[in-house]
């Protein structure tokens, strides 16, 4: 049976001031439906852009390997199509958009996939109703949802409006690019408590991090080490545990003298 999301010798570039920069050099990741997987490696190793090739960024030019997604050619489809096929991206970055209401801006995403999906569109009085009770559920702020997108928030406050996003698409396939970085042990919490509740045997995460903590909270059902644009080693929970006592010296040696 061919999985969840299957992705197979990807690679990928980006044109870097007129340099051809290969970034990917051929990843090859199985998820199944309902995992969590987690996607841990050194800085620089392409990890940020496995998660924009998969979320259709033009930046990143594929030139070899394929991504099926239920079924469905990923690469194929165009940004919308993939949020609309239920694909979330949280950034590691997350945009700030001046003048732009944070509630609108996501009761037009929420609408947007919904009609792509054959959902009734949700009219502002049941969008808000939904949205304060999942930004209640992150612990935010009430009047988050009132401030332009992602101004003046802080590095916490930006992560948590990345999980209410994505509590609120409902997607069923979620990837988290270091939505933990900068966050304080209580909203990590808070994090993995937004991907745990989404679980179910219809949902499926890839969450990249550096941290042992987060991963504590999430529990995922794999974990997979990436250098220099590949997938050079996956295992269970306890590699996370070796990778945070050991650092990833000893295993990118071992993958290098395989
Ligand atoms: P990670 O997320 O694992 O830290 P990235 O995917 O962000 O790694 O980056 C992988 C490599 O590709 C790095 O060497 C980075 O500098 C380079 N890279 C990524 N995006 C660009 C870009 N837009 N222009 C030039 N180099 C880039
Ligand atoms: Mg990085
Ligand atoms: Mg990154």
């Amino acid at each position: 049976m061919s999985q969840f999301l299957e992705i197979s010798g990807l690679k990928a570039r980006i044109d870097a001031d007129g340099q051809e920069k290969q970034i990917l050099r051929g990843v090859d990741l199985s998820i199944p439906p309902g995992e969590v997987h987690a996607i841990m490696g050194p800085n620089g190793c392409g990890k940020s852009t496995l998660s924009y090739v998969l979320a259709g960024r033009e930046d990143y030019e594929v030139t070899a390997g394929s991504v099926l997604f239920k079924g469905q050619d990923l690469l194929a489809m165009e940004p919308e199509e993939r949020a609309a096929a239920g694909l979330f991206l949280a950034f590691q970055a997350p945009v700030e958009l001046p003048g732009v209401n944070n509630a609108n801006f996501l009761r037009t995403a929420v609408n947007a996939v919904r009609r792509a999906r054959g959902q009734d569109e949700l009219d502002a009085v049941a969008f808000l109703k939904l949205a304060r009770t999942a930004a209640k559920e992150l612990s935010m702020a009430p009047d988050m949802l009132k401030r332009n997108v992602n101004v003046g928030f802080s590095g916490g406050e930006k992560k948590r409006n990345e999980v209410l996003q994505m509590t609120m698409l409902e997607p069923s396939f979620a990837i988290l690019d270091e939505t933990d970085s900068g966050l304080d042990v209580d909203a990590l919490r808070i994090v993995a408590e937004g991907v745990n509740r989404l679980r179910s045997p219809q949902f499926s995460a890839l969450v990249i991090t550096h941290h042992q903590k987060l991963l504590d909270y999430l529990v995922p059902d794999r974990i997979h080490v990436m250098a220099q644009g590949r997938i050079i080693l996956s295992g269970g929970p306890e590699l996370a545990r070796e990778i945070d006592r050991e650092g990833y010296t000893k295993f990118l040696a071992e993958a290098e003298a395989a």
